[in-house]
């Protein structure tokens, strides 16, 4: 099996040796990557919970699919939980476009359902900074 990788963002290797970091040439494990099984894996879990549409499941594993070419393995070497914070911050505010943009164009604002929405991203917040 040999060593495995413990660099901070692995590089692939390639043709050459693929499975393996060109930088220390150790094995780039399948357990921690982000590829069609681990991804797989978790949203199977995450497809089990109540409530949870499976439309959400496909466009996650669809822009997992398209950013994980141009990323790679960056996500080793980044602070996921302060970037999932942030993402979250962005989907209240854009929730609150979303009434300010039905105001204006005289639409049903759905203040009751928006608020749910956002009071459920809140909920997620707070939860993703203990982790
Ligand atoms: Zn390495």
């Amino acid at each position: 099996m040999g060593r495995e990788c413990d660099c901070p963002t692995p590089q692939d290797a390639g043709k050459n040796r693929p499975g393996y970091c060109r930088i220390c040439g150790g094995r780039i494990s399948e357990r921690w990557t982000s590829n069609d099984r681990t991804i797989q894996e978790f949203m199977d879990h995450l497809l089990s919970l109540p409530g949870v549409d499976p439309a959400l499941i496909h466009q996650c594993v669809k822009r997992e699919r398209t950013g994980r070419e141009e990323f790679g393995h960056k996500f080793l070497a980044r602070e996921n939980e302060a970037e999932a914070l942030e993402e979250l911050a962005d989907f209240v505010n854009y929730l609150l476009f979303r009434v300010l943009r039905a105001r204006r164009e005289g639409r049903p604002e759905k203040l009751e359902f928006v608020l749910q929405a956002a009071h459920h991203a809140a909920l997620a917040y707070d939860i993703t900074r203990r982790l």
